[in-house]
């Protein structure tokens, strides 16, 4: 199935140092995906070490192998992540498709002395790596972590931690298997992880009924009062001030979602929330049908992702990123008047 399984085979044909890493503040399918193949490298005999480029949500720390992730912290982990980096045969950059996405280890992956592994699902791939697997229709990346391992006739090797952070990755980017995405592949792969007896209930709650009660009440307060619609642009937005995160206690992981009850509306084609978080303001784009919010962020805000699910980021102050996203809109107007949408059931 992949023209590079043979390449990874006489890569992992002898005991080696490995390098894991993936995309800034990891989601359960960047995780779960490392995680995953991470245990599985180790089943192999290899030595792996999973590095993160920053914080991730707590409901992701249950994972098998959670408590070996380093998580680099330029001020405090600078040198131990560089000699990593440094010392590793091989660098396995999951679930990201520019070096953009790992921050300061962008530079330090892009100069390693060791062979690069791209795995991907994102459009685009940025053209760093020497071996890569990069599949933009495949729904998750664990799908094709999945897939290698069984390529590789390993898939006897993927035991329940393994399966569990692989059923989160393909769960949660697949949006608990409703997106187009959702492929017979997919369901028969999840058919081939419940043999590994992965408890899907459980995977589940840890994910999504594991929040705090402030949390809750924040996302209230945002449905209350920040939620923006657009019915003559079929758009709904929401935008955050950081005064707002403190007042909620906002830990990362808080402002996941958000952006989902916004597109939830009916009619809505494009959905945006945007976050400042001091240093830039972080954009998620979502979209249903034919609208590229890929390309959107790709041409407006220095992002880019999926077709239907996209981020960005901006300089600009949190209200003029909102201006101009707004003074956008007219230019789409046609498409996003045009996308025909799913006939809500009555
Ligand atoms: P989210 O809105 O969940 O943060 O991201 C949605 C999708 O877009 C994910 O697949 C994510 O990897 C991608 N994405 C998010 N932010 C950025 C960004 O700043 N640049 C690029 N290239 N992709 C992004
Ligand atoms: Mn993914």
């Amino acid at each position: 199935m992949f023209p590079s399984v043979s390449e990874l085979q006489t890569l992992l044909a002898q005991p080696r140092q490995i390098f894991i890493t993936t995309h800034h503040k990891p989601d359960a399918d960047a995780l779960g995906s490392s995680l995953a193949w991470a245990s599985y490298l180790k089943k192999k005999g290899h030595s792996v070490t999973v590095v993160t480029p920053s914080d991730y949500p707590a409901f992701l720390n249950w994972m098998q192998g959670n408590e070996e992730v380093v998580v680099y912290e330029p001020r405090q982990n600078d040198r131990q992540v560089r000699d990593l980096v440094n010392r590793a045969d091989l660098l396995f950059c999951l679930d990201f498709n520019c070096l953009g996405r790992i921050n300061e280890l962008g530079e330090y992956v892009r100069r390693a002395p060791g062979t690069k592994v791209l795995i991907d699902h994102h459009q685009r791939p940025e053209n760093f790596a020497d071996v890569s697997f990069s599949d933009p229709t495949a729904a998750a990346t664990a799908e094709l972590i999945f897939e290698i391992i069984r390529a590789l006739g390993d898939q006897d090797l993927i035991d329940q931690g393994m399966g569990e952070a692989l059923y989160a990755g393909i769960m949660t980017d697949t949006g608990s298997f409703r997106h187009p995405s959702t492929s017979r592949n997919v369901h028969l792969i999840i058919a081939e992880l419940l043999n590994a007896h992965i408890d899907l209930a459980s995977v589940h709650r840890r994910i999504y009924d594991s929040h705090s009660e402030i949390r809750l009440r924040f996302l209230g307060y945002i449905l209350k009062d920040k939620l923006t619609v657009l019915r003559e642009f079929n758009t709904a937005y929401i935008a955050v001030t950081q005064q707002e995160l403190r007042d909620y206690e906002s830990k990362t992981g808080d402002t996941e979602g958000l952006v989902n009850y916004a597109l939830s509306i009916e009619g809505i084609v494009l959905a945006a929330v945007f976050i400042d978080r001091g240093s830039a303001v972080k954009i998620s784009f979502r979209s249903v049908g034919d609208f590229s919010v890929s390309d959107f962020s790709r041409n407006h805000f220095d992002g880019g992702g999926h077709h239907n699910a996209s981020g960005g980021v901006s300089n600009e102050s949190l209200d003029a990123t909102v201006d101009r996203f707004v003074g956008l809109l007219p230019q789409y107007q046609a498409q996003l008047v045009s996308t025909p949408v799913a006939p809500v059931p009555v």
